[in-house]
């Protein structure tokens, strides 16, 4: 097996601070080893070993690839007229969600596959290396399922969504859709899922309906995770903390207790401000969440209804300009953030034995990603050691 160095890099994130200075364990002039799809060899340029080949950094800045732990990518057709009409000022109450689901459930699987390896080739190109799928736009036994297979051929991150809101056919019987959602859409589901998911909210399921489909995912061997306290104050953060979900997604409106409740528990608060900025809302308070101690995720929520980017260099730049959030701080929660909200320690850092997953910035230093706000630094990518772009 051939061994890759890639040296001379300006400034590496290792994302442990053994390595380096700062909770990002940055070194100044590193070298990487990769051999067989995985980090062998981390340290000072002027001490790497030899290696079969070898890529000049160019005194340029290597992170990890960014982990983006939470996104809505099988679907089809767009909401374009839905968002041009938000941000013209008109009152858009008609389709919404339910547009999509019309649009996912008319397409072929090979329309959806397309669809979602298009968004995979795109956040790939700006440095993403692993990303969540969410089922949750089929609402139907075969289309949750379905969903979900084609997003388990290409990630092993796949979340069972079929609570995402209650399908247009049990408008009248919320409580039958639950029953739908916990029973056969569940059996068909669980096969293709590592997670199980719900939108806790006004207008989706209620706590109790939450906590009913976390429960069923559980006794299926699913991990929750939670849609959680996103458009107003609600139970689900408090409810992922008490079912031990590895994550609480949203998280803009949260009272003391509910920080407090985060950051004495191992649920990730999982932060999505291209949400916000989509839908020209409040932006969640990292600021808080990071002093009380909660660990941090930062993630694009890409769908075509409330976050249509993939973008986590974006994602960073607004947490930055908006949440309170320091730089260094970004690129933890993009990289480590996410691999912690997805349980995985594989990914989002670069130390021995981990995943060869590594992004080249056209530029000295992470802090540029929120520096140089929209601007392309994506200069390369390499996946398990392969490069990618
Ligand atoms: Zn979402």
């Amino acid at each position: 097996m051939s061994t890759l160095l890639i040296t001379d890099i300006g400034s590496l994130v290792t994302n442990d601070p053994a390595h380096g200075t700062g909770p990002l364990g940055l070194l100044q002039d590193a070298a990487v080893v990769v051999e067989a799809g995985r980090i062998t060899w981390v340290g000072s340029a002027a001490s790497a070993p030899a290696a079969d080949e070898r890529y000049d950094a160019g005194g340029r800045a290597l992170l990890p690839g960014f982990v983006d732990s939470h996104a809505h990518l099988v679907f089809a057709g767009d909401r374009t007229a839905e968002f041009n009409a938000r941000m013209s000022g008109q009152s858009y109450s008609a389709g919404g969600i339910r547009t999509t689901v019309a649009a996912t459930r008319a397409a072929s699987d090979e329309e959806l596959d397309a669809n979602l390896v298009r968004f995979l080739d795109e956040a790939l190109r700006q440095g993403t290396t692993t990303v969540e799928c969410k089922s949750g736009y089929g609402l139907t036994v075969a289309d949750e399922a379905r969903a979900l297979r084609i997003a388990a051929s290409h990630t092993p991150e796949t979340t069972y969504l079929g609570a995402h809101v209650v399908a247009p056919e049990y408008a009248e019987d919320p409580a039958g859709y639950v029953d739908l959602v916990t029973g056969e859409m569940l059996d068909a589901c669980a096969p293709h899922a590592r997670w199980v998911d719900v939108f806790c909210e006004q207008g989706a399921f209620d706590g109790d309906q939450a906590r009913a489909v976390l429960k069923a995912g559980q006794e299926r061997g699913l991990i929750p995770r939670v849609h959680a306290n996103q458009l107003s104050y609600g139970p689900g953060v408090q409810l992922a903390v008490e079912l031990g979900a590895a994550s609480a997604d949203h998280c803009t409106h949260l009272t003391d207790a509910d920080v407090a409740a985060l950051a004495g528990s191992d649920t990730v608060a999982t932060l999505l401000p291209g949400a916000e900025f989509s839908t020209r809302a409040k932006y969640p308070d990292a600021r808080r969440l990071l002093d009380a101690g909660a660990t941090v995720a930062l993630s694009t929520d890409c769908n075509p209804g409330s976050s249509f980017t993939s973008s986590m260099a974006f994602c960073i730049a607004v947490a930055v300009r908006e949440m309170g959030m320091s730089p260094d701080e970004a690129v933890h929660a993009a990289t480590v953030g996410g691999a912690r909200a997805l349980r995985r320690s594989d990914v989002g850092g670069v130390t021995v034995g981990a995943r060869a997953d590594l992004q080249l910035l056209e530029a000295p230093s992470h802090v540029h990603l929120a520096y140089r706000p929209g601007v392309p630094l994506t200069a390369a990518v390499w996946r398990a050691g392969v490069r990618m772009a």
